[in-house]
């Protein structure tokens, strides 16, 4: 099975990645990950990368897409992936049809979590990390217990400013990387408002119903 992920900032299309990693068995490719990883190197990369995410901006296309074309290439020949935060950009994912392709692959279902910016802008701002445990929390959604509140981390890009930044690209970039997806029959599009569990078990109903629907349709 290999699946891609599109969702807006704070969407929650970490968390139903990583469900669905769980339940099929898959790698679990997040670029949003792999690049604040180059970045925690303080390498070169790292440093250019760090410019673009403190400002919300997309890293550009050939770097990303480099990153994601070597991690592919050691995914046992590209078979059971879902990748998260990729693609970002018609670029990126006609990027993604050639890697593939050359490897005899191609994306089985492309999973649209839909969230209004309201929602975003509530989930991001309340967002935070335990740098200890990795452990995600949220202010009002899922509050951490107050011991360990005092660790807990913001990440540098989401507070409201960076946010607005992240949103516009994303509405702005990902409308023909949708567009791609839903011309070729391949686009899962989930309201990504209800709880996880409710989100989860209807991509799975709906990734359910795609494998038992005749081609020509
Ligand atoms: P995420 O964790 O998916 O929200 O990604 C965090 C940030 O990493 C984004 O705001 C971008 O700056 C960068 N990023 C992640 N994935 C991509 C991608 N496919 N293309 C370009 N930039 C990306």
């Amino acid at each position: 099975m290999r699946l891609v992920m599109i969702g807006a900032p704070a969407s929650g299309k970490g968390t139903q990645a990583n469900r669905l990693t769980r339940h099929f068995d898959l790698d679990h490719i997040s670029t949003g990950e792999m690049l604040r990883a180059e970045e925690a190197k303080r390498s070169e990369l790292g440093l250019v990368v760090e410019s673009y995410l403190k400002r919300g901006q997309l890293v550009p296309d050939s770097l990303v897409v480099k990153l994601v074309g070597e991690r592919l290439a050691h995914n046992h020949l590209a078979q059971r992936f879902i990748l998260d935060g990729f693609p970002r950009t018609l670029n990126q994912a006609l990027a993604l049809d050639r890697a593939l392709g050359e490897m005899g692959q191609a994306i089985d279902a492309a999973l649209l979590i839909e969230v209004p910016d309201s929602a975003v802008l509530e989930r991001i701002t309340g967002r935070r990390a335990d740098p200890e445990t990795g452990r995600i929390y949220h202010l009002k959604f899922s509050p951490p217990p107050p011991e360990i509140l005092h660790r807990l981390e913001q990440r540098d890009d989401d507070t409201a400013e960076v946010m607005q930044a992240r949103l516009s690209t994303y509405r702005e970039r990902i409308a023909p990387v949708v567009a791609h997806y839903r011309d070729q029959g391949l686009l899962i599009a989930v309201d990504g408002t209800p709880p996880p569990e409710a989100v989860f078990q209807e991509l799975l109903c709906r990734l359910a119903s795609l494998n038992s629907t005749p081609q020509e349709e």
